[in-house]
């Protein structure tokens, strides 16, 4: 159901004006340290976004995609890290809210709703990234129970998770498993391998985890017996939420980088003028705000087609794919015209010029998305469906 646009609103300027006197002022601190905002995520539970997208008889806000998309937004216009660490959290809320059962959803979804339990998703390994399908953690069935064995690679959140939604080779065929943690390097049978230092998307971990015996009840395979082997169906829907978050925070960055170069060509003075007087300059300015309202407009299209329900793979692929594309330009352009000191640690410009290039990659790489792109025009197509 479409959220009250009054109510959209409201917890978005809420959530802008928290972001503009606690994120950005201390961003960059926390983002040179590398160190988990604690405090910043204790707020983003006040306001209630862990449940953003989880129904209300759970405990959460039930907002629809549009808002959440507004959120993400501006939440990585203070810093992207934010909005990592509630993006793998909501496509596992996604998951168990369209594929658990009654009892996943009960023991789940009201823990996860006000951020005492959080999430990560687990799909990648360090050979299995574009394909997924050949993904080697295995789970074997021993008794009433499963033995995971494998090594998963880039677990976002996957330190601080107490829940992750794993996905590993049952007999059956990849499945996709609910299993529960308690946060740290070590529980039972899986443990934190390997901390992955990166070029920016800092504070928030990402982690190799290996899985080593770790033995969980059958009752963890999402959606029940039913579900076993068909876990890479319900992992590629909810990617498509992945996707449009991304598609949302690139906006965000593009969004910051934008206003500090046009602050800054006002402000910075050449040859006698403000440099927003070059034309060269005025060139770049007109390129950056076209490139950064038509991808405003492409999350609202991929956030209303998922909305809508069924499949949003082409649109919520379009949305990421140009949005991501247009931030890494964007930061660009915004490091150019700050001149020298774009170069500098002094501003947040090296951090959009850091963190925009993640956004080509994660969900899914760029070239991937016009693989998603390009199969579903052909499908819809095929089936003589609206291509667009
Ligand atoms: C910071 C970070 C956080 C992440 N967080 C998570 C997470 O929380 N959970 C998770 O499961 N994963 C996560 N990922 C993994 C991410 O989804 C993968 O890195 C991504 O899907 C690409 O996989 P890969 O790195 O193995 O690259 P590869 O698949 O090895 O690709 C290498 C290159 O080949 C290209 N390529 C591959 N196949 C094709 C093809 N068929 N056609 C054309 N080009 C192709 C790719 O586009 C890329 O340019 C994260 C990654 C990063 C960097």
């Amino acid at each position: 159901m479409p959220t009250d646009p009054a109510l959209a609103d409201e917890l978005v300027a809420t959530v802008r004006r928290w972001v503009a006197k606690e994120v950005i002022p201390n961003a960059s601190a926390f983002e040179h340290a590398d160190e988990f905002p604690e405090a910043m995520v204790a707020q983003m539970r006040d306001f209630g976004l862990f449940g953003a997208t989880i129904p209300e008889e759970y405990g959460g806000l039930d907002l629809d995609v549009l808002t959440y998309a507004r959120l993400v937004e501006e939440l990585a216009y203070g810093w992207m890290s934010l909005s990592g660490v509630l993006n793998t959290h909501t496509i596992v809320a996604n998951l168990i809210k369209r594929f658990g059962t009654d009892e996943q959803r009960a023991q789940w979804l009201p823990d996860m709703a006000t951020g005492e339990v959080r999430g990560a998703f687990s799909l990648s390994e360090p050979d299995a990234g574009s394909d997924a399908q050949a993904l080697a953690c295995k789970a074997t069935p021993d008794g009433d129970e499963y033995v995971v064995n494998g090594t998963k690679m880039w677990v976002t959140n996957g330190e601080r998770a107490k829940v992750v939604a794993l996905v590993a080779k049952a007999p059956e065929g990849i499945t996709c498993f609910i299993i529960g943690k308690e946060p740290g390097p070590r529980f039972e049978g899986i443990s934190v391998s390997r901390r992955i230092d990166k070029l920016g998307y800092k504070g928030l971990e990402t982690v190799e985890m290996a899985y080593d015996g770790h033995r969980i009840g059958a009752d963890t395979v999402l959606g029940g017996a039913d579900n076993l082997g068909k876990g890479m169906h319900q992992v590629l829907s909810s990617l498509e939420l992945g996707r449009i978050n991304i598609a949302a925070r690139a906006v965000g960055v593009a969004r910051a980088a934008f206003d500090a170069a046009l602050a800054y060509a006002q402000q910075r003075e050449t040859f006698g003028v403000p440099i927003a007087k070059h034309q060269a300059i005025q060139f770049k300015l007109a390129d950056m705000a076209t490139k950064l309202q038509a991808s405003k407009l492409l999350v609202q299209s991929a956030a209303e087609k998922f909305e809508a329900g069924g499949r949003a793979d082409v649109e919520a692929g379009m949305a990421k794919l140009f949005c991501s594309e247009s931030a890494l330009e964007i930061a660009t352009e915004c490091m150019r015209i700050h001149g020298g000191m774009g170069y500098t640690a002094e501003l947040p410009v090296e951090r959009y010029y850091r963190d925009a290039p993640l956004m080509i990659i994660g969900e899914g790489t760029n070239e991937i998305q016009r693989v998603v792109i390009a199969r579903g025009l052909l499908r819809r197509a095929e089936a003589g469906e609206p291509v667009l």
